[in-house]
């Protein structure tokens, strides 16, 4: 099987009509790096930065974060790369911070809400991309936003750094791109107005899944409860994908769902076009690609959609619908 998927390294993402998918990986530690030229993804769409944090022994100062980042784009070499800012709080502890008590830590001080009340960690981040980033293109985009303020306090935060790395005589990323991922509800009531401001959007499932349903994503008994190829998920992610297409931004997914072969179809009939995954997921998506016919799965998973028969997930008829072919 692994020999098999090795072989589609080179071979382009296309489904059998013809649509091309843009397939990238998930990393967050710089040994992760070399699984981008073993499975052909097309770049990291999804550099989890909070790892890094989470196994130092205190707080990694600017140069040492420069140091890791720096090691990506060499490692990546000349392909892109998404770094995410920190995504702490909630089950991701950092040992050396003093950590607050908090009834619902999921629903608490965490991501940007923590970057945005201590700004000069995000500042000192985003400094650290920006520099480690000099002479090349760049991608940043923030975790948790929850309406457009935040997303735009993060973005001057980045502005200023971006004047204040060019004041100072640094060379300047030749391209910043700022992206904003939509994982907290709220968001998709401001959905145009997010994909007018941001250069990019991308869809954290896994904590979007978690808050739409109020279940706790690490909680089995609760978070079984509910399925990611259910009709409210699927039309909320059918609104992500088609706001993004109306502001005319690219719009990866990046949570754990777009790895999986029968949600990564759903995600394509419901127009998504990029796809971010953990590296040994890349082979079997991509083998999916390339043997479904994509316009009789948007027809179908559209009557789907369309039924208003209650049922809480339309695993079962999928995966009929995806063996029959
Ligand atoms: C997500 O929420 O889907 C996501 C990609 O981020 P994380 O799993 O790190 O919260
Ligand atoms: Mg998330």
């Amino acid at each position: 099987r692994m020999e098999q998927y090795a072989k589609l390294r080179d071979v382009p993402a296309v489904t059998k009509d013809g649509v091309e998918i843009a397939l990238h990986m998930n990393a967050g530690l710089i040994v992760d790096v070399p699984h981008l030229h073993e499975t052909g993804a097309r770049s990291i769409g999804l550099f989890r930065t909070e790892l890094q944090f989470m196994l130092a022994p205190r707080f990694p100062r600017m140069n040492e974060q420069f140091l890791l980042y720096k090691a990506v784009f060499d490692a990546v070499q000349d392909r892109p790369v998404t770094f995410r800012t920190l995504d702490i709080g909630s089950d991701k502890i950092l040992p050396y911070m003093a950590t607050i008590d908090e009834e619902n830590p999921a629903l608490g001080w965490r991501a940007i809400r923590i970057g945005l009340d201590r700004p000069g960690l995000l500042r000192m981040q985003i400094r650290a991309m920006l520099k480690a980033a000099g002479g090349r293109d760049v991608r940043i985009m923030f975790p948790m936003i929850a309406n457009v303020a935040e997303f735009e306090a993060a973005k001057a935060i980045a502005h200023r750094e971006l004047a204040h790395l060019e004041r100072h005589g640094h060379m300047p990323p030749t391209n910043v791109q700022l992206g904003a991922m939509v994982e907290v509800p709220s968001l998709l009531w401001e959905l145009d107005t997010i994909a007018a401001r941001a250069d990019f959007l991308s869809v954290g499932s896994n904590d979007l899944v978690q808050y739409m349903y109020a279940a706790d994503r690490d909680n089995t008994r609760v978070s079984k409860r509910y399925d990611t190829l259910s009709t409210p998920v699927l039309r909320a992610l059918e609104r992500i994908a088609a706001a993004g297409k109306r502001a005319g931004k690219t719009v990866t997914l990046c949570g754990e769902m777009g790895g999986r072969p029968l949600e990564a179809l759903a995600l394509l009939a419901l127009g998504y076009r990029s796809l971010s995954m953990s590296p040994s997921s890349i082979g079997p998506v991509k083998a999916m690609i390339l043997a479904v016919n994509l316009d009789e799965a948007e027809v179908f998973l559209a009557s789907l959609l369309a039924r208003e028969d209650g049922a809480p997930s339309l695993r079962e008829t999928l995966r009929e619908f995806a063996a029959a072919r």
